[in-house]
Order: C-alpha cells, then structure tokens, then sequence
C-alpha cells in the first residue's frame, strides 16, 4: 500500500482530493481486512536512549512495533513537535528539559518507525499548549473514523505519559483501546515502571482495558 505522506499540520485534512483517494483505498482495506490501526507513539531521537528527555530501554519498542505493524492495515505515528520556546520547557516554567524541537534531531522519529507509518500526526505544536496525548489539538480521531478504524493498539513512549495519554483519550473518543507491555517502555526503571503501571491501571479504565488485552494475548 502507498504510503501516506507525512502531515504535518493535520488541520488542513483532507485538501487534497488524490489524498482523499488514498483514504477511500485505506477504508476498503480497513473493511476488508481488520478495522484495527496501530499507533506508534513519540517513538522520537529525544525519547530514545541518547536523548535529552530518554526513556530507558525505550528503544526495546521498535521490534515489537515492527511485528505487531504486519498485522493492521493502517499505522499511525504521533510525535511531539515543539517550537524551540515551548512552555512544556524549564526554562519557561515547565516540566521539562528541552526535547523534540522542530528541525532538530531529537525530535525525529525512529527510522524504523518512520518506514512503518503511512500517517505522522504532530501535536505539541502550539507554543504555548503541551499535549501528552495524539489526539490533543490534532483531528486524528477524526482521521481514524474517516477510514472506518474503531479499534487501536497503542505503543510507543513513554508509558506513564503519552502512551497511558493517548490511550485514555482514544478510549474517551470511542475507539475500543489495547495495548502491549512490550511494545512501551515508562520513563523509570522496570521495577517502577510496572508498579505505575498498576497504579495507573487503578486510575484509568482504558488502562484496566490494557492490562485485560496484554493478559488475553501475552504472545504478543
Ligand atoms: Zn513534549
């Protein structure tokens, strides 16, 4: 299948009637084949080993994306894509250090990744407004209903921020949500990670959704 190319200001979706083509032929496959669409999340030089805001082991993922990719018809990447003055930052009273700034290598995604994904869904653009989850600011959700996709598989980085974002918010949006342990990586060590995990489990159905699914298929 045609790759879809890169979008970065999905607001202007769809302008292009060829591009809308491309959407019709990716439904009929969503029909025919699953209605299933992976989303890879900020899988980013910044949130990679080497990084400014790393997760551990967060390059663990890409394989396990890789596999799970040969098995739905649509892969959606999102990345975190700040201009270089986002409020998200220290320096003007954020969180974080500076990570994933438009034009600079940080803020590229895995390579591998990058091959895999037909549609790449920027967020975290607007200077002054930070968004953990891929449906924050963007009309991914719309996209996805578009092609006629009700279910996601949601992996990427990290865990106990964007991934555990996007996937609450795609529950909320409707679409039924899983994930799998191995294709996330948290921002801590395993050990704390698991047990945020469990702590955000409590917290948020779509993340008790995960924990069920990783159980139903733990070969995954
Ligand atoms: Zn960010």
């Amino acid at each position: 299948m045609r790759r879809l190319p890169v979008v970065d200001t999905p607001r202007r979706w769809p302008v292009n009637p060829s591009r809308w083509d491309y959407v019709m032929t990716v439904r009929q496959s969503a029909v025919a084949m699953s209605i299933t669409a992976l989303i890879a999340v900020d899988v980013q030089a910044d949130f990679l080993p080497g990084g400014s805001l790393a997760a551990p082991s967060g390059d663990l993922v890409v394989a396990p994306l890789q596999a799970l990719a040969q098995r739905f018809p649509l892969v959606v990447a999102t990345r975190d894509f700040h201009p270089a003055h986002h409020a998200s930052f220290e320096a003007q009273g954020g969180p974080w250090p500076p990570h994933c700034v438009i034009g600079t290598p940080g803020a590229r995604l895995h390579p591998a990744v990058d091959a895999l994904a037909w549609l790449v869904i920027s967020k975290g653009t607007d200077p002054a407004v930070d968004a953990y989850s891929g449906f924050d600011g963007t009309r991914l959700a719309e996209m996805l209903r578009a092609v006629g996709v009700h279910r996601l598989v949601i992996g990427g980085l990290a865990t106990d921020y964007c991934v555990r974002a996007t996937a609450l918010a795609a529950q909320k949006e409707g679409f039924e949500t899983a994930s799998l342990t191995r294709s996330t990586r948290s921002t801590s060590a395993p050990v704390t990670a698991s047990r945020r995990w469990r702590r955000c489990a409590l917290r948020g159905s779509a993340c008790r959704l995960l924990l069920r699914r990783q159980r139903r298929t733990p070969d995954d």
